[in-house]
């Protein structure tokens, strides 16, 4: 059988909605998807290895990427840049590995704007009140951080109406195995079993 085409999976949810914890998960589950390595210009912290979370660059770095077009898409986050390059994502999905974009929300809308080729997923929690019981718990945030957070999440929220799916990470393992069910859906699309049509018929034809 021919190879399958990976599918290009975008991820967004607000800080504390526990997405880093399922993408770790899910990549622990699957070995045919890959996460994308971004760049950013914000200081790594305690733990983070270059090359493996991120791509630590400056900014002249990262706008000299921009400017020779070489990030699928970028924002600016915090105070910091964020952007996705794009020639490994080509070379993963060709190979037939999912890719999944851990992005916040004004990139991922880049990206679904000149893509129709993806699946787009946010996650979102059960309610305010238990994000910031998740983001207290941290015990890392000063109030006004957790206030601020609060607020970024919010204005995260109103723009998940333009994600395809909705999980809700109530539960770990429940939201991954959502997470699953999705990227199994997708992967059933006729794009991406057209090669197994195309060779059924030729079978049919030589026989
Ligand atoms: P953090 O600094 O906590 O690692 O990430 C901050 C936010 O930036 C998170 O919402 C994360 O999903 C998002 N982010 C990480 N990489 C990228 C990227 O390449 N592009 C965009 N647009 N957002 C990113």
């Amino acid at each position: 059988m021919r190879p399958e085409k990976g599918v290009l999976i975008v991820l967004s949810g607000p800080s504390g909605s526990g997405k880093g914890t399922l993408v770790k998960k899910l990549l622990e589950q699957r070995d045919d998807t890959v996460l994308s390595v971004s760049v950013t210009t914000r200081q790594p912290r305690p733990g983070e290895i270059e090359g493996v979370h991120y791509y630590f660059r400056t900014r002249e770095q990262v706008e000299e990427m921009i400017a020779e077009g070489s990030l699928l898409e970028y924002a600016e986050y915090n105070g910091h840049y964020y952007g996705t390059p794009e020639p490994p994502i080509k070379k993963w999905l060709e190979a037939g590995k999912n890719v999944l974009l851990e992005i916040e929300v004004q990139g991922a809308e880049k990206v679904m704007n000149h893509r129709s080729d993806l699946v787009s997923i946010f996650i979102t929690i059960p309610s305010m009140k238990e994000l910031e019981q998740r983001l207290r718990g941290r015990g890392t945030e000063t109030e006004e951080s957790i206030q601020g957070r609060l607020q970024v999440a919010r204005q995260e929220l109103s723009r998940a109406f333009r994600y395809q799916y909705v999980v809700l990470n109530d539960e770990v393992d429940r939201a991954v195995e959502r997470i699953q069910t999705i990227i199994e859906a997708e992967k059933m699309r006729y794009a991406y079993m057209e090669d197994l049509i195309l060779e059924v018929m030729n079978d049919a034809q030589a026989q």
